[in-house]
């Protein structure tokens, strides 16, 4: 460990607490630092690696994409884009698609669509946006707004107008938060870097509720839940409450950066042509990938696999909690997003398993977050177990 560490620390911004190592190669569920040494992989770039570390039919894509176009801006149709868009749209509730590189400017753009949605509906003054406390939306400007985590925001303000924050899951907070001057709600169906807090059923229905009341716009941001994650292809799926607009990155690529606003024609209407655009967005590239990345994702079986393994290392971390309740207080999440709410702190326990080469992260002291590929394998569960057995009794 020395020569990239060294250049990093010497050129790079300092804004990342980094882990002592770096990876030069990754397969499956495996990542191999410089010394050749192996960690089991369950932050999977943050939930970004979907099908593992160079999967095959994804790599594929991209190699055979790359060397026929890399890109030529939105002013022209490409092939992957418009498939992909398809593909979307034939698997969700929505009919038009905008493409975007990150999750921060999926949400941006969400934002945006619904003031203007608003704006051309209503006129101007419909303006406000209701979001959760300890939500998190990403670090531009508008989504850093709309997080409500009031660390993220020190030293940045003032933060753009017309926000409010009500707690999760706090239903009548959120009836009382919603009324004519509110143009959207938007909210995580399971808060991930808030700890791994899923809303509850009643209060996402509240939520469609009061958005149709108000004639405000509901958005789910599916940034980290969507894509399979959960065990369906979107997290709103589990609740059986639609949203108006929904946002997209994290794995919808694989690996590679593309993010994605979902919507009904009638809703993404109000984006007339040149009122919105994004140079990148929607790079051949990256559409290719995220072509081979749902294909696998939707075919058969591919997500019945990915609830029972969640199963499982649900299953194997409640038997921990059970085992140590002194230092472990219980498991949440959905599918392959679990977190493990600890009595002990998250980032000990992180840090000791990172010691085993095993990669876990800790969004909060007291959480501990799994989010492996959906490729995970049941004894690649059961070697994180043992290792998180081992030090919950050593602790
Ligand atoms: C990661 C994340 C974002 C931000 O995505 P970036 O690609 O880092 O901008 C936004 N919302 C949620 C729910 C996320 O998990």
């Amino acid at each position: 460990m020395g020569i990239i560490k060294d250049l990093g620390e010497t050129y790079l911004a300092a804004n990342y607490r980094r882990f002592p190592v770096a990876f030069v190669r990754g397969k499956g569920s495996r990542l191999f630092d410089e010394e050749g040494r192996e960690y089991l992989d369950f932050c999977a770039g943050i939930a970004v690696c979907a099908l593992g570390h160079a999967p095959e039919e994804v790599v594929r894509a991209i190699k055979e994409q790359a060397e026929r176009l890399l890109h030529v801006s939105n002013l022209y149709w490409t092939e992957p884009q418009a498939r992909l868009a398809r593909v979307l749209v034939e698997n969700s509730f929505a009919e038009r698609v905008f493409f975007c590189n990150s999750g921060a400017e999926a949400v941006e753009t969400a934002l945006k669509l619904a003031r203007r949605y608003a704006y051309l509906r209503s006129g101007p003054g419909k303006t406000r946006i209701v979001a959760l406390e300890n939500s998190f939306h990403g670090r531009t400007y508008g989504a850093l707004s709309a997080t409500g985590q009031p660390a993220y925001w020190e030293g940045f303000e003032p933060l753009v107008p017309d926000f409010m924050h009500v707690p999760a899951n706090d239903t009548e907070a959120l009836i009382q938060a919603v009324d004519e001057r509110t143009c959207a709600v938007i909210l995580e169906p399971i808060l991930g870097e808030g700890g791994v807090i899923p809303l509850s059923r009643e209060f996402l229905e509240t939520a469609r509720q009061a958005c149709d009341r108000a004639g405000a716009l509901l958005i789910f941001d599916e940034i980290q839940t969507g894509i399979g994650r959960t065990g369906r292809l979107f997290a709103y799926e589990l609740y059986g409450v639609e949203p108006d607009i929904l946002c997209l990155a994290k794995g919808l690529a694989g690996g590679l950066p593309l993010g994605a606003v979902l919507a009904r024609e009638e809703v993404m209407a109000a984006l007339t042509p040149g009122s919105h655009a994004s140079t990148f967005g929607g790079n051949p590239v990256c559409c290719a990938a995220a072509l081979a990345v749902l294909e696998r994702v939707l075919s058969p079986g591919f997500l019945d696999e990915v609830r029972l393994k969640g199963e499982a290392l649900r299953k194997g971390l409640q038997v921990l909690a059970e085992k140590f309740p002194e230092k472990v207080k219980g498991v949440r999440g959905v599918g392959l997003l679990l977190g493990l709410e600890t009595h002990v702190s998250s980032s000990e326990l992180m840090q000791a398993l990172f010691s085993r080469g095993i990669l876990t992260t800790a969004p909060k002291p007291d959480v501990l977050r799994l989010s492996p590929p959906l490729i995970i394998g049941y004894r690649e569960i059961d070697a994180l177990l043992g290792a998180l057995k081992e030090i919950l009794a050593s602790l």
